[in-house]
């Protein structure tokens, strides 16, 4: 039996809602079907916090979506759903599910869900208790089959079902748990908690890419070293960056991972943008360190070949299972092979190096590498006013050093 609340109860802000997503819902509502938003976007709302992206379950099919708007099309092949564009936003369409009929690994893991349900069985395929809420922003009113509500109150992770058969499922689920705890300032509850550590190294088993993007949520959740700290006590760490648990072993590493990942903290909490790039340079940077200081130790490199070649090393071991792209490699590359041209202040170079396009990039990685004293804070704080300077004041700051 599911709870129905009404605005004095749910208090949802209606204007934090899209107006996309409402128009998404009253289109489908107004061709008879049933349409609501659904997931994170409600759980953040009911928080009272403004939702980043917004989610749409419908008993329309792929199809019936798309054929209801103008700009639309069917994605997904494990998952099919529907993309409604609006502008620069996307209001992501899927229909009910049902459990059933699908195709499970030896581990249990699901392989293809396009089974068409009805609200309560969509329901009980969603991971948390808080992710599976639906609001009818028509009628404001908000569905709730797994008292969802009364655990954002209460602030707990809670799984829907046997967290077990669940995590099988899906072992991706074992990280969203840690993130949204992390994320929420939230509890685990205790039977959700008690099944990550025995079933952790199903990790293993879960796409690349799919971890990549799991993991760079994890990363950008604004509480990422809540989140590393929770992975590492749950066994979690060494399945999603490999070594990682390596180089979080030694002192100096550590504290480097920790000030990259607290400015990205602090990004994601005044909502500005992270790179990708950039948060991975700053992860596998100690690993760098310590190659090209093994290839300088062995007498015949000189340092920019053995950067190069320390470079290469940790993209070769990391790339596939971190499920970088080509496009993350080079800058990644970019990013470190950048580093050791902010030691030399000859103003012909300066004027090079401010025409690349990761000048900027390369340049806030200066700022953490100086924060944990391995680069002199003040000539970095010179660099990063150069690169912030308009171009008249560059020529001036670059004419000094003559
Ligand atoms: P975020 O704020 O990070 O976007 P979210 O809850 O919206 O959080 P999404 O990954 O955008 O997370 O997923 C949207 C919704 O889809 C979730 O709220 C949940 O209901 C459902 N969902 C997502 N991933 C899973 C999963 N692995 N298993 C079951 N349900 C899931
Ligand atoms: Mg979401």
């Amino acid at each position: 039996k599911a709870k129905v609340y009404t605005l004095p109860d749910h208090k949802i802000d209606l204007r934090l809602v899209s107006r996309n997503a409402i128009k998404v819902c009253e289109v489908l509502q107004e061709k008879g079907y049933e349409a609501y938003i659904v997931g994170g976007a409600v759980r953040d709302l009911i928080l009272g916090y403004e939702p980043k992206d917004f989610d749409v379950a419908t008993n329309a099919t792929p199809e019936e979506v798309k054929k209801a708007f103008r700009r639309a099309r069917i994605i997904g092949r494990r998952f099919r759903l529907v993309h409604v564009v609006f502008g620069n936003e996307i209001i992501e369409t899927s229909t009910f599910r049902a459990p059933g009929e699908q195709t499970r690994d030896e581990h249990g893991r699901i392989l293809n869900d396009n089974i068409f349900g009805n609200l309560q069985t969509d329901s009980l395929r969603r991971d948390f208790t808080l992710n599976a809420l639906y609001y009818n922003p028509i009628k404001q009113e908000v569905i709730d089959y797994h008292n969802g509500v009364g655990d954002i109150r209460k602030k707990i992770i809670r799984i829907i079902g046997d967290p077990e058969t669940r995590y099988r499922e899906d072992p991706v689920r074992m990280l969203r748990a840690i993130r949204f705890a992390a994320k929420l300032d939230a509890t685990i509850e205790k039977n959700t908690q008690a099944s990550i550590k025995p079933l952790a190294s199903l990790i293993s088993n879960v796409p690349d890419s799919r971890l990549f993007d799991e993991t760079l949520k994890l990363l950008t959740c604004g509480n990422a070293l809540n989140c590393l700290k929770k992975l590492r006590e749950e066994g979690l760490d060494k399945g999603i960056i490999p070594l990682l648990d390596m180089v979080l072993e030694q002192k100096g590493s550590r504290q480097f991972i920790e000030l990259a990942l607290d400015r990205t903290d602090h990004r994601v909490r005044s909502n500005r943008p992270v790179s990708a790039s950039f948060l991975y340079a700053a992860i596998l940077w100690p690993l760098v360190q310590r190659y090209y200081q093994k290839n300088m130790a062995s007498g015949h490199m000189l340092p920019v070949p053995a950067l190069v070649a320390a470079s290469n090393q940790v993209l070769d071991e990391q790339v596939q299972r971190l499920a970088l792209q080509q496009r993350h490699k080079s800058e990644i590359r970019e990013i470190w092979l950048m580093q050791p041209r902010f030691n030399k202040r000859a103003p012909k170079y300066i004027w090079r190096m401010i025409e690349q396009p990761y000048f900027r990039a390369a340049c806030d990685f200066l700022q953490i590498r100086a924060a944990a004293h391995e680069f002199d804070s003040v000539l970095a704080q010179w660099w990063m006013d150069l690169a912030n300077a308009p171009d008249s004041e560059k020529a001036h700051m670059i004419n000094e050093l003559l």
